[in-house]
């Protein structure tokens, strides 16, 4: 597996696993359960939620799923902006942990900017961290202007999560690089696109078709994850609740891609060219 650095000399797989919409139906528990387990099995430890996730039924599932394999996960939640006052940050970050059944998260991050001032949230974060709540913390949806206001109060975060994929590849401009010098481990949200229409785009196809794994001829998917996983310091979380996907997303670190497939996946999801303003989902 390969693995990212945290700027306190931990690594981590680069390839884990999202739980956005896990937890919400009763009919596809078990699958879901099973998926994330398998995942762990596989070597995709990290494993990310958050406390808006379902209104906290992603964190529960993600409980149940770990409860006997604690101690294999980096586990990574979210406070809700809303939440993130010093006292908010000290609540929530319990209430999530009673629902993971856990006494620790490895990273805490703030979901997205919030209208509490910044420097209060980083003593919230700070004060969880000396109370041995959460190993690490972090933040979420942070463009480069707010990655520089942090840099004037704390140099302890340890990763900025953002959406990245081929289709939204704006933080290449500018954001990837800056977090890199920072030593802040980009986690790349979405790295499928989330709603099916990457992994049908031909380029998709095309590049696919070059590819074989260990388990046989490569998918779209795996080309996404592979084309994500190219960058050092980026480490990506796809979701699945499928134990077929979760194993086909799990050999996208076989795949090397060549500067061939790299220019096909450029031709038709161009590189940006000028600042973007970070997407979000
Ligand atoms: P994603 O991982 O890009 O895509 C998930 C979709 O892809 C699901 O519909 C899944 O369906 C499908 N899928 C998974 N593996 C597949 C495969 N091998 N072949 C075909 N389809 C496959 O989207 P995401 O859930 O938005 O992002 C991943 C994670 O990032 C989230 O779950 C969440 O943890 C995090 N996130 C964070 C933020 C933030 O603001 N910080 C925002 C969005 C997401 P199946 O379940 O049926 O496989």
């Amino acid at each position: 597996m390969r693995t990212v650095k945290l700027k306190n000399g931990k690594t981590i797989p680069a390839l884990g696993m999202g739980t956005w919409n896990i937890g919400d139906s009763g009919a596809r528990r078990a699958d879901e359960i099973a998926s994330l387990q398998a995942g762990i099995e596989a070597g995709m430890t990290v494993v990310d939620t958050a406390e808006m996730y379902g209104n906290g039924r992603s964190e529960t599932l993600v409980g149940e799923a770990i409860a006997d394999l604690r101690d294999d996960v980096y586990l990574v939640s979210k406070v809700t902006p809303s939440n993130a006052s010093y006292e908010g940050v000290q609540k929530h970050c319990r209430a999530s942990l009673k629902r993971l059944g856990t006494d620790r998260l490895d990273l805490y991050l703030l979901h997205w900017r919030s209208g509490v001032p910044l420097s209060e949230t980083v003593r919230g974060m700070e004060q969880l961290q000396a109370d041995g709540l959460i190993e690490d913390w972090g933040v979420s949806n942070f463009d480069v202007d707010d990655m520089d206001e942090l840099d004037g109060i704390s140099d302890g975060c340890v990763a900025n999560q953002v959406l990245y994929n081929l289709e939204h590849r704006g933080v290449e401009f500018d954001l990837l690089g800056e977090d890199r010098e920072r030593e802040v481990v980009t986690m790349a949200y979405s790295p499928l696109g989330q709603d099916g229409e990457l992994l049908t785009n031909p380029a998709m196809r095309e590049v696919a078709k070059r590819h074989e794994t260990s388990a046989g001829p490569a998918s779209a998917a795996q080309i996404a994850l592979a084309w994500v996983l190219r960058q050092e310091n980026v480490l990506a979380i796809p979701k699945t609740g499928s134990i077929k996907h979760l194993r086909e997303n799990a050999l996208a670190t076989e795949i090397e891609l060549s500067q061939d497939d790299l220019k096909t996946l450029d031709a038709a999801f161009p590189s940006p060219k000028r600042k973007m303003s970070l997407a979000m989902i």
